[in-house]
């Protein structure tokens, strides 16, 4: 009777369990088919399971600003060890007496000793995470219901394991046996439990089975309704991940077909974005390194994934629920003609009126792109990557923010008035200065620049960007760069008035009409260069040339005027005087470091001029902080909080060096801009690592060099 009470429960439960597994599994599967092969490398996928899944390699990292959650590694590996004796537990309900125990005993007593350590090093581990939640209280962890729920069950599983066994044991003591030295926790237990009587014991021992099984059953048809649904989500999200040196997989989009312009409903993201939000274990790592929500705004990584899955969760539980009330209204209106009746029933028209609600319920819900997620939240994101650099199950959140803000952009034509004047500069003027485009050689005037009419056919092309020929700041940065090269004999040469933006800060903004018009000229304006090497200062020039211009045939070796300055160095074609003085400090390009995983050749360039003193910010190589000019807000008022740019500045100011070196445009006119807002500009300078060199170089006219280069 006790096995068949417990197979039919344990059947019941099991029939719950996976038919929600199913319904979230076909919301997932309700989103666009995802551009990239999932399945690829097979056996590289399963390495990250075992490394980022079973290892947790990433939950183990620290962090500036983020500290390792060691008890959540002991909270998974020791429920993982459970987890054996518990289906063990639950095998013996079903077949009485097929147990591990009936392993030898050279297996199965370590293994139970394991079990039963891990028992109490969980239940110890999960206080402390309720100490942790409600005295320590991290930032962005708070204790709520749903926490308290998890950390209840967790812990009444590993007291109920205990108690089964210890109760078992005391029952083999009070009929004579002795405690096995292998469970040494559930021994000492029973230790403590006896004497007991034999009949006392084996009340206790099925009370705590059944307790058991109970907290089991309830927990695992608990899990996909709290947020250990990443328990079910983490696994496949990891394997599924995306693992090329595109990070920012953004797809191309068709334009011709207007059935879908970015995304503005849910279904519209690929399964791979939906499955993203049910591997999300908030551990709040990506709000607490995002740029954005650190000065203010209103954006929040964890708080957008989990809007994605509430939206989709919801749409897909009314949808059901309308699909269930029209086949109640069918059966009842069937009912009805059988019968011959004149009016509706009084079922039949409660039924009509609970669809009409639920229909306008769905119906009034506020739309996801711009209204469950606000545009301001949208408009807020850098696309720095901070969040999608330490999120421990690989969730793509810049990704997300992009789609949305096509759809915002192309379809809903809710753009902000800076970008609108942006998008019109770069259309009459080919950048987004909007200065007239027959300027756009101005900068090299008295150097001795190569064009490519001038020297068809160079080693490189020297990409200038937009910032490096129009802006005063930066056209500094980019004469520095001539200087170099020259310096170095290199054979380069720029295209000139037919080089245009690349798109970036179109792309990067949703509006994906422009770039795509802007990619196209570009690659052909390459093409026609016969473009094979390219070199550029720009991050984001390189990171649109480089991982997005292939999407349209442009498939060039683009390199970051830093990576080729070092290898200069490193080939003996570069060199300083070697007479740098003074403390330096570097601040990482996200474009460059985290998107393009660039963090060496810059500091290995100022080690090569030979500054004496570098120093590191607190937030630096990976976890650097952004400048705030990423993602097209480079053209875009900060309305909200503090600046970005001035967070980053008060982490220079606080390392005490003279210089901060920065390898991009933006993070330059950002960072120029934030000394000033501080007043330090005239005590610390902001030098571009390219001119770093430049000042270094033995002084030599630029242009006898130049010269030289051209006779050889
Ligand atoms: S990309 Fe940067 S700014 Fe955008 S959400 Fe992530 S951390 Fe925040
Ligand atoms: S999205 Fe990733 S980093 Fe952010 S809370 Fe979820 S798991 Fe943590």
């Amino acid at each position: 009777m006790t096995q068949l009470v417990f197979i039919l429960l344990l059947a019941a439960s099991l029939v719950f369990f996976a038919r929600t597994v199913w319904l979230f599994g076909r919301a997932a599967a309700a989103g666009v088919a995802d551009p990239r092969s999932r399945v690829d490398d097979l056996p590289g996928r399963l390495a990250d399971v075992g490394i980022y899944f079973f290892g947790q390699k990433k939950v183990a990292e620290e962090g500036p600003q983020h500290r390792t959650s060691k008890h959540h590694l002991f909270i998974f590996w020791g429920f993982l060890v459970i987890t054996i004796g518990t289906a063990d537990v639950v095998v013996s309900g079903v077949v009485p007496g097929l147990s591990l125990a009936l392993l030898p005993g050279a297996i199965y007593q370590p293994l139970y000793a394991l079990i039963d350590v891990s028992n109490l090093i969980v239940l110890l581990v999960i206080g402390w995470a309720f100490i942790r939640r409600t005295v320590v209280k991290p930032r962005l962890i708070p204790m709520n219901l749903d926490a308290g729920l998890i950390l209840g069950a967790i812990g009444a599983l590993m007291v109920t394991h205990l108690l089964y066994h210890a109760y078992g044991i005391a029952g083999e003591m009070a009929a004579g046996g002795r405690a096995p030295g292998w469970m040494p926790i559930s021994s000492l237990v029973a230790r403590g439990l006896a004497p007991l009587t034999p009949e006392a014991a084996a009340r206790g021992h099925a009370i705590g089975y059944w307790l058991h099984i109970l907290v089991l059953l309830s927990f695992l048809n608990y899990l996909p309704y709290s947020k250990h649904i990443h328990l079910l989500g983490a696994l496949p999200n990891i394997f599924a991940r995306n693992r090329s040196a595109r990070r920012m997989d953004l797809p191309k989009l068709d334009l011709e077909d207007d059935t879908q312009w970015g995304v503005g409903r849910f279904e519209q993201f690929s399964w791979k974005s939906l499955l993203d939000t049910y591997a999300c274990t908030e551990c709040a790592r990506c709000t607490n390194y995002c740029p954005a929500y650190n000065t203010g705004k209103n954006l929040s990584p964890m708080q957008l994934v989990h809007d994605i899955r509430y939206e989709m969760l919801d749409r897909v539980e009314l949808a059901d629920e309308i699909a269930e009330l029209d086949r109640e209204v069918a059966r009842l209106e069937q009912f009805g003609a059988e019968r011959g009746d004149d009016h509706p029933s009084p079922d039949l028209i409660d039924a009509r009126a609970r669809r009409e609600a639920a229909q306008h319920e769905l119906d009034t819900m506020p739309k996801m792109t711009g209204g469950r997620i606000a545009e301001d939240t949208l408009w807020a994101c850098t696309t720095c990557g901070a969040c999608q650099e330490v999120c421990p199950v690989f969730i793509e959140h810049p990704l997300k923010i992009l789609q949305m803000r096509q759809n915002l952009v192309l379809e809903q034509e809710k753009t902000p008035g800076e970008l609108q004047r942006t998008y019109r500069n770069i259309e009459r003027q080919s950048n987004p200065w909007g200065i007239g485009n027959d300027k756009r050689m101005d900068w090299a005037q008295d150097l001795d620049v190569p064009t490519i009419e001038d020297h068809p056919d160079p080693e490189y092309i020297l990409w200038v960007g937009c910032a490096g020929a129009f802006d005063a700041r930066i056209i500094k940065q980019t004469r520095a760069m001539v200087k170099v090269l020259n310096a170095a004999g290199v054979d380069y040469a720029v295209l000139g008035h037919s080089e245009a933006c690349t798109g970036d800060p179109a792309r990067r903004t949703g509006n994906e009409m422009l770039f795509q018009m802007l990619a196209e000229q570009n690659v052909e304006a390459l093409k026609t260069a016969n473009a094979k090497k390219v070199v550029t200062s720009c991050p984001h020039c390189l990171h649109t040339l480089r991982h997005d211009y292939p999407q349209f045939g442009g498939d060039f070796e683009v390199v970051h005027h830093t990576q080729l300055i070092d290898h200069l160095y490193k080939d003996g074609k570069l060199k300083t005087d070697k007479s740098a003085v003074g403390t330096i400090t570097y601040h990482d390009s996200c474009y460059l470091g985290r998107w393009n995983r660039e963090f060496d050749a810059p500091r290995a360039v100022i080690e090569a001029v030979g500054v004496p003193n570098v120093v590191e910010m607190a937030r630096s190589r990976r976890h650097g902080f952004c400048c705030g000019a990423g993602g097209g807000r480079m053209f875009m008022e900060e309305h909200d909080g503090t600046r970005v740019n001035v967070d980053r500045t008060d982490e220079v100011i606080a390392t005490g060096a003279e210089a901060v070196a920065v390898a991009c445009p933006f993070c330059n006119i950002m960072m120029t801009d934030g000394m000033k807002q501080r007043n330090v500009d005239d005590k610390i300078a902001v030098v571009d690592i390219a001119e770093l060199v430049a000042q270094h170089l033995p002084d030599v006219p630029v242009e006898r060099l130049a010269r030289r280069k051209k006779d050889v």
